[in-house]
């Protein structure tokens, strides 16, 4: 028996002998481990902080100090692997640069002074007390009704996807709990794009699949840099390859990712649609789509309104465009009913009105020689790629595609992520190893923060945050966002439930369980992160706080957020570093004078300090455990919050408001212990599982939970306020008190490749989203190497390898539902949160109901599919000079951003020395024809020039970025990474903000910015 070095470094630290079996010959190890940091160390459960692959790490602590932090060798989904970022977690906490005092910047001045904790928090909670009764609309008339609508738009808080789930739980319910609709998180500017356009295919916004299940992919799609921005995970990929698996690569760069692929495909930025188009219709004309998958599982076989009309019809547009309002009237965008008010359907998808029909229609314009032209993707590399990837589909092949923000960012984010989502449902790559969507995101906790709703249009579990038109009262509110079939019908338990987690014993029926107290909205297109900071450079948002982000940074068109912030009133900054955010009164080239700004800075706690649970890319929530005390007045951010909280309502403790109840009567008792005021991280959890609020009995009238007992599973909630639910997606992870399921790291056994028994992954522990379409209609597997799930008549139950995310003991001959949890869907329905239980080829998505290609705002050609050239329904923010657009007379380059594997979020990396040595500083990437015609050289200083702002930068001259040929015309292409700012550990650490460059656009349903696109000028810099 062999004991491996990592083994013999866990058992060694956790027991303090080296001993560990019988018949184990630890000798040599013994020896060796003799002079090992770790010797005699405690290891504690840790995540990575940085990315969310979500490498689990042991943090080792001897003498109450971290000694290390490595990766921990049993999680199944990384296997002890650190990327550099990971390997310098350590660095997050010991670390010189971090502030562990409390810091003040008094308007007007030129330096911190440190304060006490106390002081500041009180005076944090003042200006909060004072910003909101100055800026609080209480009712307003819509029409001639009044409505109480509880908001207060004067604040913003910014949240944040490194912070935990339970973190971002509390920020959710406290800013609502105060009225702030202001509310948002990194997502934001990162991967809002994904929610509507997985939501609006498959009926979930999160990634279909599980990293560890692409190594049985047979054929894998990355569009991201997936080897160098999610380093770990890409051993999955990898091992595929091993298997046999082809990689194709898609990405206007030749990468590390592109290095290890079978294929590389260079695709001008902004241009996937077309591309997947053509992917498609390649698919649909060479008869290579899954046809019996398309027929039972997805939306195709259904008759669509004769009147509804595609830009193949209307050149370029859908039925129903009103140019005025720059938007769709969808009333034509709908399915034709039966008489049980079911859509019509033909299952031989010959019927010209199906949706089959329609795909076929629309994309019939997507030729190969389109992509040419329009990509830039040369016809014959376009058919190989296409043939391969279209042979990953049948009974036997699947294939697997990846993402990142070359497709979020854009004026069309959400549809070129539904193009390839639609491309994967006509393959038949959903619900079955080894296909699927693998959503990459960048933060730790990207899915996380999302689903704990830090973010302006949601609540936690994604129902909708309430508007004051459409929703006036609670039924008003459940009537228009409760579908009448698919299991959104259990919307009113999910929203009921977490009135009652909100406001307790206050959220009564009487009162519509305090429906009132939730802010509404004023209207759809305001309050995200884009739009308020637009409101403070306006001075009408006047106090921010912002936690674990760095906008001054991060924000598109940057350098106008920044002066947005400095024109606040107060800010509040909560980080680990002094942040570019927190010293924006200081930036280079600015008089700290001519800044008014009250900066309150209060030091954070890395996840090594602190307990809690961040959820990966994967849906896998996994606990931290803290490992040491942290520094001086530093302490976690759920500390911070939950004080803020016990302060405001001091503050209001005299208050006969009826504006102030949503305050007073917030049920807000977390235990803060010790002289930090910690709170119990496992009472936040619980309330985020969802408990009985009294006795509950069940439909038999049997005992079923005591008052307080937590909730084994979501489907047990209920909307007559007996249960209270913070949110419902996490209901089963604290299922008795003191089991914590996020907390275990169980290794995958025997055949659970999955390892159901570490962490928790929402919904109920399923590891692959709609693995019901793993089974063929009659429940049988497509084959025997793709089997999943299966029905088991004998049983009478779904069975596998996996948690069936599927009604158990519904037979696949089940008649449809109608009524009950599950109603509107029967025993084919795999799609179980869709309204026909269907994949959504054809949805009603704000821009079209298929995704239809349009160059980005700022392009150098017209659009070549039709005469409409931008995205008709997007968002272009009218601040005048401050967003002004190019042209490619002027701006002949297309730029596009990215990031390295060496960096991450700007307000960390460029504080740890080990990150920050391992690059020589900022740069832009420039290929050698282009450098040449500019009498460019390798390291020259350049200047990347967009008409928002210009930036200084060194010439990275490779071969890894090509000139495409577009429309028959030489483009070239510019790659600029984005972290650098002028905070920072090193030099090399330091640099131009790439942002600034980035313009003030949005994608019309999230507003996320256009990043990947753009215009710029380069030309060698004057020293
Ligand atoms: S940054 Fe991502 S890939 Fe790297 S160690 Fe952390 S979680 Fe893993």
């Amino acid at each position: 028996m062999s004991l491996s070095r990592r083994d013999f470094l866990k058992y060694g630290a956790t027991t303090g002998t080296a001993v560990v079996g019988g018949g184990i010959d630890l000798t040599p190890v013994e020896a060796a481990a003799a002079s090992l940091r770790i010797k005699e160390a405690k290891a504690f459960p840790g995540v990575c902080p940085y990315c969310a692959v979500g490498c689990a790490q042991l943090i080792y602590v001897k003498d109450n100090k971290i000694v290390d932090i490595e990766g921990d060798p049993d999680a199944p989904h990384t296997e002890g692997a650190l990327c550099p970022k990971g390997s310098s977690t350590y660095q997050l906490s010991l670390n010189e640069r971090r502030i562990s005092k409390c810091m003040y910047r008094a308007p007007g001045s030129d330096k911190w002074e440190e304060k006490p904790l106390d002081w500041m928090m009180e005076q944090i909670a003042q200006r909060l007390h004072k910003t909101r009764d100055e800026t609080f609309v209480e009712s307003v008339k819509v029409g001639d009704k009044p409505v109480t609508v509880n908001r207060c738009e004067g604040i913003a808080w910014l949240g944040s996807s490194v912070l935990d789930n339970e973190e971002n739980y509390l920020i959710a319910k406290l800013s609502r709990g105060i009225g702030l609709v202001n509310l948002e998180n990194s997502a934001r500017l990162c991967h809002s794009a994904t929610v509507p356009a997985l939501g609006a295919s498959f009926g979930r916004g999160a990634m279909t699949t599980n990293l560890i299940d692409v190594q049985h992919a047979d054929v894998i799609m990355p569009t991201s840099n997936w080897a160098e921005c999610h380093p770990v995970s890409y051993k999955w990929v990898m091992k595929a390859k091993e298997r046999g698996a082809k990689i194709i690569h898609v990405d206007p760069r030749f990468t590390r990712t592109s290095a290890t692929a079978d294929y590389h495909v260079p695709i001008r930025s902004g241009t996937n649609i077309v591309f997947f188009g053509g992917l498609i219709r390649y698919a649909i004309e060479s008869k290579k789509y899954f046809h019996d998958y398309v027929v039972a599982f997805t939306n195709a076989s259904l008759l669509v309104d004769p009147s509804f009309k595609t830009p193949a019809d209307l050149d370029g547009l859908f039925s129903g465009y009103d140019a005025g309002k720059r938007s769709y009237d969808q009333s034509t965008w709908k399915f034709q009913l039966d008489a049980d008010g079911y859509p019509k359907q033909d299952p031989t998808l010959r019927d010209p009105t199906c949706v089959f029909q329609h795909l076929r229609r629309h994309y019939a314009r997507y030729t190969p020689e389109m992509v040419e032209r329009v990509c830039g993707i040369a016809k014959d590399l376009f058919l190989t790629v296409a043939d391969v990837y279209c042979s990953a589909s049948g009974p036997d092949k699947t294939g697997t595609i990846s993402y990142a923000l070359q497709l979020n960012q854009s004026t069309n984010g959400v549809q070129q992520i539904r193009s390839l989502c639609m491309l994967q449902l006509i393959l038949g790559n959903i619900g079955r190893p080894g296909g699927g969507v693998v959503a990459l995101r960048g933060h730790s906790n990207v899915q996380g923060a999302t689903d704990f709703g830090t973010l302006y249009h949601m609540l936690p579990g994604y129902p909708a945050a309430p508007l004051q038109t459409p929703h006036p009262t609670l039924t008003d509110y459940l009537e228009k966002t409760t579908p009448k079939g698919g299991f959104w019908v259990n919307n009113p338990k999910f929203v009921v439930s977490l009135l009652k987690a909100w406001w307790g014993p206050a959220a009564t029926k009487e009162n519509d369980y305090a429906y009132d107290y939730l802010p509404k909205r004023e209207k759809a297109d305001a309050y995200s992160h884009q739009h308020f900071v637009i409101g403070m450079h306006q001075k009408k948002v006047r106090g921010f706080i912002c936690m674990g982000q760095n906008p001054a940074v991060d924000s598109p068109n940057a350098k106008m957020s920044r002066q947005a912030v400095r024109n606040l009133e107060w800010l509040v900054v909560v980080d680990l570093f002094e942040t570019d955010t927190a010293a924006i009164w200081k930036e280079p080239g600015i008089d700290p004078k001519s800044s008014q700004v009250e900066v309150f800075f209060i030091p954070a706690a890395p996840a090594a300090e602190k307990d809690g649970s961040i959820t990966n890319t994967m849906r896998l929530a996994q606990w931290h455990v803290k490992a040491v005390e942290s520094p001086g007045d530093a302490r976690s951010d759920a500390a911070f919050i939950v004080d803020l909280g016990n302060r405001l309502k001091e503050l209001y403790k005299a208050s006969k408001a009826k504006k102030d109840r949503p305050v007073l009567d917030l049920v807000w008792d977390y235990q803060p212990q010790g002289p930090k005021k910690e709170p119990n991280m496992e009472l936040v959890l619980k309330e985020c599982n969802g408990y009985a609020t009294d006795d509950v009995t069940d439909k038999d009238g049997k005992p079923q939970y005591k008052k307080g007992e937590p909730m084994k599973t979501f489907a047990h909630l209920r909307d007559d306020g007996l249960t209270a639910c913070g949110n419902w997606l996490y209901g089963g992870i604290y299922p008795e008190e003191g089991k914590n399921l996020a907390l275990r790291r169980e290794k995958a056994k025997g055949g659970d490749y999955l390892a159901h028994g570490w962490g928790f992954a929402w919904p109920a522990n399923r590891r692959i989203l709609y693995n019901r379409a793993s089974a063929n209609a009659a429940g049988k597997p497509w084959s025997e190497k793709k089997k999943l799930i299966w029905w088991d008549a004998g049983q009478k139950k779904w069975v596998g390898n996996d948690v069936p995310d599927f009604p158990g003991t519904m037979a696949p001959d089940a008649p449809r539902q109608t009524e009950g949890p599950f109603k509107g869907i029967g025993g084919v329905d795999a799609f179980i949160m869709n309204p026909h239980g269907k994949g959504q080829l054809f949805a009603s998505v704000l821009d079209g109901a298929f995704p239809e290609h349009y160059e980005p705002f700022e392009s150098p050609t017209r659009n070549l599919l039709s005469k409409v050239d931008n995205n008709p329904v997007a968002k272009v923010y009218d601040i005048g000079d401050l967003n002004r657009l190019g042209t490619p007379d002027k701006y002949p380059y297309v730029l596009t951003t990215y990031r390295l594997t060496e960096h991450h979020a700007a307000g960390m990396s460029r504080h740890v020395p080990w990150l920050s040595e391992l690059f020589f500083g900022h740069f832009a990437e420039i290929g050698t024809e282009m450098a040449k015609e500019l009498g460019i050289q390798n390291g020259d200083m350049i200047t990347v020039e967009t008409p928002r702002a210009q930036i200084k930068v060194q010439a990275l001259v490779t071969e890894r970025i090509k000139p495409f040929i577009i429309n028959g015309k030489k483009v070239y292409q510019v790659g600029i990474p984005w972290h650098w700012g002028y905070q920072g550990v090193m030099k090399s650490a330091r640099g131009d903000i790439t942002n600034d460059l980035v313009a003030s656009l949005g994608d019309p349903t999230t507003f996320i910015q256009e990043s990947k696109a753009l215009l710029c000028n380069v030309r060698k810099a004057v020293a």
